[in-house]
């Protein structure tokens, strides 16, 4: 029996005229319409030649288009790629390299470097989301049905890539059989129903805004209020109509940080979701004080889809994750032997379900160093579980900083930033931020006789990183502090300058 997730999605589907999205511009789609123009832009995509198994790159402006073509692609068997729309060409063009898709959609504006990338690579076609030519104007010409392709539940639907920790990116891959069961879960968990009306303000390239809000919604025949970009001021307006809200941590402090939020702008809300960094206690208990919502806290990561969240019945507790979800096993192991650790010990945090990924695309080592032999994945979160079953993440055991929800791979910015000709070494690090939760940091230490200057060595990195990945503070000092060992210390690092962006 076929397992494609489209099948399973169109199968639910009793009533096309339902609306499945509605623009802050006001274009609405509904379910038929879902079906149509989705079925337009996988015609779309077999006429340029996409089979079954191939990898489709796009990195495009978030848009219903740009949905209809994601549900293309699972029509299609094809193999989603999405990036993020900061990535530079440089980044691009390592992902296109080890993903080898046949076909890259870009944005306009960079079709150029991707024609001169593909000839690079070749062997990939390159077509722009919009304009003449491009494929949104080759799906218009398209026929509006389409039989979807079969697939087996551990075909993939997508691969996406998360930052290495050693400065190689892995592509995550994720099959139908993973985000199915993983949208079922949610949507019953949360309670959802056709009659709800999810305001979407999350980007489309990363599993938060993709899978969790997109999918869960297809999988209850709910609707979208879509937001191309998020903007608190905007939010306030919509809330009103909204009956579910998902958002990452900056969302929520964005929310509270205008006066003019107020709880009956969330009269109609039944659910206020957080995911994808920490939700401090304060953020929790002053958006429950403002608005009499306790905001539900869930934990996930884009090679395991959702692991745990706080239940829709019962208390929603600041500052922890919530429980297991049904179906996934969850475990602290000891981070060195791998010894399972009694209840309260902090450890590595380990999953395993239906939701886990299959593994790292062309990274059979690595993969395998993820998973223990029992199948459980080997999330790199520490954390404890509380006498109540509730589990609490403690931090991160490879130095990841998350900024506004996005994660930001200190080696990374690191191997970019001693390039430079007047760097010795750097570390990144991430410092508390009122507003981004983290901000980026760079402590550089200088080569001799020459002189750093912060706001220049910003201009150089600005070209080759994407916005968010940019230090917000870039620090010369004469060495980094060492251990014994050898090791750069980052923790005290972090201690001496944790006031650089909070000052008290
Ligand atoms: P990503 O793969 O971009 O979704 O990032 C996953 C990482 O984000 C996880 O491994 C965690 O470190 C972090 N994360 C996600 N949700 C939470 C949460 N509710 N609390 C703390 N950290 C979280």
């Amino acid at each position: 029996m076929s397992a494609n997730l489209f099948e399973a999605i169109e199968s639910r589907i009793t009533c096309k005229d339902a609306p499945f999205l509605e623009t802050t511009g006001g274009d609405k789609y509904s379910y038929g319409d879902m079906l149509a123009l989705s079925a337009k832009y996988a015609n779309a995509l077999i006429s340029l030649g996409v089979k079954a198994g191939d990898r489709v790159a796009v990195q495009v402006d978030k848009s219903p288009k740009a949905l209809f073509l994601y549900l293309a692609c699972l029509r299609a068997g094809a193999v989603y790629l999405p990036l993020n729309t900061g990535y530079t060409m440089d980044e691009v063009a390592y992902f296109l390299g080890d993903a080898e898709p046949v076909l890259a959609i870009c944005r306009p504006q960079v079709k150029d470097e991707f024609k001169a990338l593909a000839a690079r690579l070749g062997g990939m076609e390159v077509q722009t989301m919009n304009g003449a030519g491009s494929l949104a104007a080759l799906a218009e010409k398209s026929e509006a049905s389409f039989k979807t392709a079969p697939r087996k539940a551990d075909d993939l639907a997508a691969i996406l890539y998360t930052s290495g920790t050693t400065g190689r990116s892995k592509g995550a891959m994720l099959t139908h059989e993973n985000l199915t069961s993983n949208a079922r879960i949610l949507r019953d968990f949360w309670q959802f129903t056709s009659d709800d009306i999810l305001l979407h303000g999350l980007p489309i390239y990363h599993t938060h805004g993709l899978f969790v809000a997109t999918n869960i919604v297809l999988f209850s025949g709910s609707s979208l209020l879509f937001m191309t970009k998020f903007d608190a001021a905007v939010l306030c307006g919509l809330l009103p109509r909204a009956t579910v809200m998902m958002g990452v941590p900056t969302h929520y402090h964005r929310l509270l940080a205008l006066k003019e939020f107020k709880a009956d702008m969330a009269r109609n809300m039944r659910l206020f979701i957080s995911g994808s960094a920490p939700l401090s206690s304060e953020t929790h208990k002053e958006f429950s004080a403002r608005t009499g919502h306790a905001i539900l806290e869930r934990y996930g990561m884009t090679e395991t889809n959702m692991n745990t969240s706080n239940p829709y019945d019962g208390p929603r507790r600041a500052g922890t994750v919530g429980l297991p979800l049904p179906g996934v096993d969850l475990r602290i192991a000891d981070v060195k032997t791998g010894r399972l650790l009694p209840q309260g010990e902090i450890g590595i945090i380990e999953v395993r379900g239906p939701n886990i990924f299959k593994g790292y695309w062309r990274m059979p080592e690595k993969t395998a160093a993820e998973f223990r032999p029992d199948g459980f994945f080997i999330t790199g979160d520490l954390g404890y579980i509380d006498d109540q079953g509730y589990i609490h993440i403690s931090g991160r055991d490879k130095d990841l900083i998350i900024t506004g929800g996005l994660n930001v791979y200190p080696a990374e910015i690191e191997a970019v930033i001693d390039a430079l000709p007047q760097v010795s070494e750097s570390a990144v690090i991430g410092l508390p931020h009122a507003d981004y939760g983290e901000g980026v940091t760079a402590i550089v230490a200088r080569n001799p006789g020459k002189v750093i200057d912060e706001r220049a060595t910003r201009d150089v990195l600005v070209k080759k990183l994407a916005a968010y990945k940019v230090p917000k503070r870039i620090i010369t000092v004469d060495a980094l502090p060492r251990n014994v060992m050898g090791k750069i210390q980052k923790k005290a690092l972090r201690e001496q300058y944790k006031n650089l962006f909070n000052r008290r």
